[in-house]
């Protein structure tokens, strides 16, 4: 069964008592038992909800995975995740994950003295560099929040292989329509199923898929037991969600990559960072283990503060916003919004500029996003102008 197909037709949904096309929401907590300890499957929400089983299967099979299960955050399942792990443990990261990962990990995980090495993993040479006697796990984000760094997947899964690591990734910038980590050689796959794969800006959620029924079964078992899952009508909407994930995420990239050009030879756009390009130093990579390049990039804007704040107020069609992967299209500046938890120092090795500005590219006309964005960069081009005593004619045309 092809993807577009599995969308809809992965998990059986169809109600045989009534016909109902789409599965129901059973908003209940508990399930009335024959007798004590004879139950149909079901004993409480927490444990098991039919409406949850049928986002998990179809998220399984989505990632071409065994298991799937699903939580209330993109953190919350991280924080399962990290219950695999006790104190001792040691966990090699790459340097630029999603700063809520990076709190979450040196803030609360630290303190159960589980140790983490924050590494380029462009660079494989690294990652063997940073192992230790007791690195159980190694984690990564590919492409990397928000300077969109690639990993070589299959390359780490080797690597965690020969060492007895677990490999997780965190596959919420690309979806399974682009990446499937699993098939690369991960043994987890983490998702924020706040961001694509439900895509309107409406649920909180969080997804975990292995092919291992070992570590299904000890998952299952933290879901339980630490109860952070999702509640019965968010899962019926990311369901719901999922239904248009291939038609958008195909719209998302048709416009990210018109997008992306676009900027790429506009006079006041230092860099554009988008795996789409060849000007992307992973081009190559993003091409043998992605089918598609997603909706993210980012680019420096040769202007200062001011003017930036400008061209964003100036902006129609993109909302300033955190989050990303909705169906609108959605603007940020990593520096002061989401990446302002990390200290400046850090942010400066890492690359992340005052200047730079993520985008999310949302499912909007194509024609009337790249309008948007030149009317907003010529408004700043002519105060830019100005201010440096240049000729207005070759940047603003007026
Ligand atoms: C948003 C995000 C998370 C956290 O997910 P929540 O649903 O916000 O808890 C984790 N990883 C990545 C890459 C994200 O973008």
């Amino acid at each position: 069964m092809e993807f577009g197909t599995k969308v809809l037709h992965a998990v059986n949904k169809v109600c045989p008592k009534t016909g109902a096309l789409t599965n129901p929401i059973y908003q209940t907590t508990t399930y009335v038992q024959d007798g004590p300890g004879e139950h149909k499957g079901y004993e409480y929400s927490r444990t098991g909800n039919p409406t949850r089983d049928v986002l998990e299967q179809t998220l399984a099979a989505l990632e071409s995975a065994n298991h799937g299960l699903a939580f209330a955050s993109g953190l919350a399942a991280i924080d399962t995740v990290m219950n695999l792990l006790g104190a001792g443990d040691h966990v090699i990261c790459s340097d630029d994950v999603y700063a809520g990962t990076f709190r979450l990990f040196e803030r609360v995980k630290a303190k159960n003295n589980i140790s983490f090495s924050w590494v380029d993993m462009t660079c494989p040479g690294a990652i063997e560099a940073a192992l230790r006697e007791n690195t159980k796990m190694i984690w990564c984000e590919s492409p990397t929040n928000p300077l969109l760094k690639l990993v070589d997947i299959q390359a780490l899964a080797t690597i965690a292989r020969s060492n007895n690591c677990l490999l997780v990734v965190d596959n919420t910038f690309m979806t399974p329509y682009f990446q499937k980590p699993l098939l690369l050689g991960a043994d987890i796959v983490v998702h924020s199923v706040t961001k694509y794969l439900n895509g309107h800006s409406d649920v909180i959620g969080g997804a975990l898929l292995t092919n291992d029924t070992d570590l299904y079964k000890q998952l299952k078992f933290l879901q339980n037991a630490i109860g952070a899952v999702p509640g019965a009508f968010d899962c019926w909407l990311v369901t719901r969600g999922l239904k248009t994930l291939h038609v958008r995420m195909q719209q998302h990239e048709y416009n990210a990559k018109k997008i992306a050009h676009y900027l790429e030879r506009h006079p006041l756009i230092k860099r554009v960072i988008y795996p789409g390009l060849e000007s992307h130093p992973q081009h190559a990579l993003a091409k043998k283990q992605m089918t598609g390049f997603g909706g993210m990039m980012t680019f420096d804007v040769d202007t200062d503060l001011d003017g930036i704040k400008l061209f964003l107020k100036n902006l129609h069609y993109f909302s300033l916003a955190e989050s990303l992967g909705c169906v609108e299209s959605l603007i940020e500046l990593p520096a002061i919004m989401t990446h302002a938890a990390l200290p400046a120092s850090e942010r400066i090795k890492l690359g992340i500029t005052d200047g730079l500005v993520r985008l999310s590219v949302g499912i909007e006309d194509c024609a009337d996003l790249m309008a948007d964005l030149d009317q907003a960069l010529s408004s700043i081009a002519c105060n830019y102008c100005a201010a440096q005593r240049v000729d207005q004619q070759s940047l603003c045309g007026s």
